[in-house]
């Protein structure tokens, strides 16, 4: 530990160094964040490889994705590269259970492809591409003979994601709740598509991992060689394994059992991908031989930091009691801004980072990948550099801003009958197929909305057809916003868009959140043409910044799991954001799994800091009116800030005593029973009572029919 000290200049807590020496047999380090978690399982792949004289392929380092394993690996090589070159393979459950298919359909000659990830090959005899997405419609429709919503697929993919990756069976599956008419069947009907439909076995991402697990416990040998290959096996962020990944890793690690288990419950942030916080808990039970380390001093972060995000964590239920502490500094307060709107968030942002440029590591948190690409454009303008850890040009290819793109291509000239064909069906003038075929045929020059009013046109589109016509002409001479609200409002866009999320199912979040990215980034172009642009030299820059290094790193909640920066600003912090509207909509419906999942999120965010966090939020989005994130609301709580520019209520009733209570805090309701408070949202409290679940009440209400009281806590 003395040359370990010397090389890294960390001294290992005693929690640590137990955990290092513990090579031999079942080990869990159930841990907080900070508390160097990842730092112990390098420290102790450097003791077996240096003291203990290990080979290094005798070693399997796993985490949960491709980007964690290579800052694993590199912090390794930070600590020790001048020790040796020996290299210890740091790579996921995943890339390894690809390698036992691999391995198994060449030996058995079985000829496969896969169908997602990229690189899709090949298509059926009937032109259908051997495509995850193509499969899943076209099995869909054979099921339930309509097409799927965009919205149905959406929860049929996390549907079979989750299922695969728990390994449920039979009526299990009919227990998994999904939008998607007859998931069960579908998925069936996708997994026999699969193995039968093609000349060759297709494989998704997910079969990977169903596969390999099979291989291994089928195939005696192959599981012996790997066994043997491997003589310990570690694996950081376990938390986020799935099922069918906690027993890959098992039968590896078998029959010796010198397996090395790193978790934190309250960072699991993919249950909805199928991750199994309950396996760690039966760790015990797998192995009755096993040690369970805990660590809670958290070495990153700030006293403020740690004394929020420990109070805050307590808000969740499903969780290991721990109380995280630091033996750190105290330094500033954990700081909470609120906004006019979203536009005024992102200047402070850029302000506070052009300040900040190169003296420190900072960076910017959000949830949803969309809401980085405003931040993107201004930090662009501003002149600053970022890393950016997600490729997030999917944003630029949306069909919205394709649909956006065209409009103003028309309205630079309404005589391309190839851009009318790809937008008559998304505006007020109400042309038909069969007006779009008689104007094809004509080949004539000049404007078509004046070629369609000498066609047999209906009543109603004698006044609309002119009137789209000049609004056109009228957004060729606008401000881009102003041209995209117009058509927006003016050409009906909006409708069309309203009447795909009533009918078709399509997401109205995700396609007006996609408007109000391209009207923000209208905002500061002079003109249509420097708009249009201006999207694609932020779709290089977004390219690119993926493959940066920077001292500011622009990361969702999701992607910045193990991370550590110097200051962080989470941004966004509103309801219907984070939590998004689907958790809320589930906590209102009694099931509180994917609020505490949104809440490990947010804790997960709090936890990266090291000396400064600001959480950032506001009052409009856009237009419109929105609420500040109950999470932000929680935090409220624990520091005792309060609201600004909150208008004071003139209650008569003195709710005070039960203000600013920690979530956590018990109670007792006169009608409910024993319950434990959750959280306060705006004059509503809600209580999770022991009897009758979630109640969310009015406050006020409650205190003046003299309802509530504290429960007492025992002397
Ligand atoms: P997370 O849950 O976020 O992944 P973690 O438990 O893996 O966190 P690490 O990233 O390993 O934590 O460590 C957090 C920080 O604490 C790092 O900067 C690390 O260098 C430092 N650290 C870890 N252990 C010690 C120690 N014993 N003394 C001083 N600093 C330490
Ligand atoms: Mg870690």
């Amino acid at each position: 530990f003395d040359r370990m000290k010397e090389q890294t200049g960390i001294e290992l807590n005693e929690s640590q160094q137990q955990a290092v020496l513990h090579t031999e047999g079942p080990l869990l380090l159930l841990a907080s964040p900070g508390s160097g978690k990842t730092t112990t399982l390098n420290m102790k792949i450097a003791y077996l490889l240096f003291e203990k004289r290990v080979s290094p392929d005798r070693i399997m380092a796993v985490t949960f994705s491709k980007a964690s394993a290579r800052d694993m690996s590199r912090r390794f090589d930070d600590y020790f590269s001048g020790w040796s070159d020996e290299r210890v393979s740091f790579s996921t459950i995943h890339s390894f259970a690809y390698k036992v298919v691999r391995e198994f359909m060449s030996r058995e000659k079985i000829p496969y492809q896969l169908i997602e990830g990229g690189g899709n090959k090949g298509r059926l005899a009937n032109g259908l591409p051997l495509h995850k997405t193509f499969i899943l419609k076209k099995v869909y429709e054979d099921v339930n003979g309509a097409q799927p919503t965009e919205e149905e697929m959406d929860d049929l993919m996390s549907f079979i994601s989750l299922v695969k990756n728990r390994m449920l069976e039979g009526k299990e599956l009919e227990k998994v709740s999904c939008q998607a008419k007859n998931a069960p069947e579908v998925f069936k009907a996708y997994e026999s598509f699969k193995q039968t439909e093609a000349e060759v076995t297709l494989l998704d991402f997910d079969d990977m991992l169903t596969f390999g697990h099979e291989i291994l416990r089928e195939n005696e040998e192959m599981l012996k060689k790997y066994q043997e290959r491997f003589d310990y096996v570690l694996t950081d962020e376990s938390q986020d394994n799935s099922v069918v990944q906690h027993e890959i890793v098992e039968m590896l690690a078998a029959p010796d059992n010198n397996i090395c288990l790193v978790a934190d419950d309250d960072q699991s942030i993919f249950g909805w991908r199928g991750a199994e916080v309950d396996k760690l808990l039966q760790f015990e039970k797998t192995y009755p031989d096993a040690t369970v380390l805990t660590m809670t001093e958290n070495y990153r972060s700030s006293q403020e930091i740690v004394h929020v995000a420990n109070r805050f964590i307590k808000r969740n239920v499903d969780r290991y009691e721990k109380e995280m502490t630091t033996p750190n500094e105290s330094q500033e307060a954990v700081d909470i801004h609120t906004f006019q709107n979203d536009e005024k968030q992102l200047d402070y942002v850029v302000g506070q980072i052009r300040e900040k440029r190169g003296e420190e590591e900072v960076a910017v948190l959000y949830r949803n990948h969309s809401s980085v690409i405003p931040l993107v454009d201004q930090l662009d303008r501003a002149g600053i550099d970022f890393y950016m850890k997600d490729s997030e040009a999917k944003f630029f290819k949306h069909w919205i801003v394709e649909d956006i793109l065209n409009f103003l291509r028309f309205s630079y000239n309404d005589s391309r009958i190839d851009i009318l064909e790809k937008i008559h069906t998304k505006f007020n003038a109400y042309i038909s197929k069969k007006q779009m075929t008689l104007l094809k045929n004509r080949q004539t020059d000049g404007s078509l909305f004046d070629q369609l009013l000498n066609l047999d046109i209906q009543e109603y589109q004698k006044k609309a057809i002119p009137k789209a016509k000049q609004t056109f002409r009228d957004i060729n001479g606008m401000a881009p916003d102003q041209a995209i609200i117009t058509i927006r409002e003016k050409l009906g866009y909006d409708r069309v868009l309203r009447k795909m999320v009533d009918n078709f199912g399509f997401r109205a979040d995700q396609l007006f959140g996609t408007l109000d990215v391209l009207i923000r980034i209208a905002g500061s172009c002079d003109s249509l043409k420097d708009f249009a642009f201006r999207l694609r030299e932020l779709e290089e820059l977004v390219k690119s910044a993926h493959s940066r290094e920077s001292s500011l790193t622009l990361t969702t909640f999701h992607s910045a799991k193990g991370l550590e920066f110097d200051s962080v600003y989470m941004i966004d912090l509103v309801d219907g954001i984070i939590p998004s509207n689907d958790d809320i909509e589930d906590y209102r419906d009694g099931e509180r799994e994917t609020m505490e999942e949104a809440a490990r999120l947010f804790y997960v965010g709090m936890t990266r800091a090291r000396s400064r966090l600001e959480l950032l939020t506001y009052h409009y989005l856009g237009n419109e009116r929105v609420k500040e994130s109950t999470f932000v609301h929680n935090v409220r709580a624990i520091t005792g800030t309060k609201k600004t520019n909150h208008k004071e209520k003139e209650n008569k009733v003195d709710t005070s005593s039960f203000e600013g209570m920690d979530p956590g805090t018990p109670i007792i309701h006169k009608t409910f029973g024993r319950g434990t408070l959750m959280e306060y949202s705006g004059d509503l409290i809600v209580i999770h009572f022991e009897d009758v679940g979630y109640k969310e009440l009015l406050l006020e209400t409650c205190v003046e029919r003299g309802l509530l009281s504290k429960e007492k806590q025992e002397a």
